[in-house]
């Protein structure tokens, strides 16, 4: 029997609930190992470096991706975005259930180098009303505001491309398809 654990990937637009249907889903189910990312990306207000993610410079940032630390990284909206390579790969040995919150291009190189991840997309229930999502959460200017509504059109071209598409309409009902997709439920 494999030791390794499970490894599900969860990726869908800016704006979409991913955060808070992830957080949702650690409270239910603390066997979860979430990855927390690199990033060099200036806090939110609330955020916590080590919690919510690990804040770098670009030059910080750089050095790591060098050095091979990352499993994959990605621009988005001007800044940059890793998962840690160490702790995932440590997780999974433990037999640990691993989840990734991250982009469509991070997304695209975890499916080369985990093929066998199973990878969700998280669709808002249409473009009207994931602008109006993005534009409520008030804490990203208008240019980057603008920024995360081009990429969030890219992205959703790309849902074919993963193993299941769950749409965020209603948050339990998102929630409860996600843990059965992960065979928590
Ligand atoms: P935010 O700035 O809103 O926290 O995140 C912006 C985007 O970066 C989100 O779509 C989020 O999923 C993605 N992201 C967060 N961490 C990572 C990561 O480690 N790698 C990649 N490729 N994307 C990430």
């Amino acid at each position: 029997m494999s030791t390794s654990g499970k490894l599900t990937l969860i990726t869908g637009p800016s704006g979409v609930g991913k955060g808070t249907l992830v957080n949702q889903l650690l409270e239910r189910h603390p066997k979860i190992w979430l990855s927390v990312s690199a990033t060099t990306r200036s806090p939110r207000q609330g955020e916590q470096d080590g919690i919510n993610y690990f804040f770098h410079s670009r030059a910080g940032f750089e050095a790591l991706v060098a050095e091979g630390g990352f499993l994959e990284w990605a621009e988005f909206a001007g800044n940059c975005y890793g998962t840690p390579r160490r702790p995932v790969e440590q997780q999974m040995a433990g037999g640990r259930p691993v989840l990734l919150e991250i982009e469509l291009e991070g997304a695209r190189q975890v499916r080369r180098s985990f093929p066998d991840g199973f990878q969700i997309f998280l669709a808002p229930p249409s473009f009207e009303e994931l602008e109006r999502r993005i534009r409520g959460r008030g804490t990203d200017s208008e240019e980057a505001i603008e920024r995360r509504l081009i990429r969030a059109q890219e992205e959703l071209k790309a849902q074919h491309e993963f193993d299941a598409v769950v749409t965020n309409d209603d948050l339990e009902s998102a929630l409860q398809q996600v843990e059965t997709l992960m065979e928590l439920s």
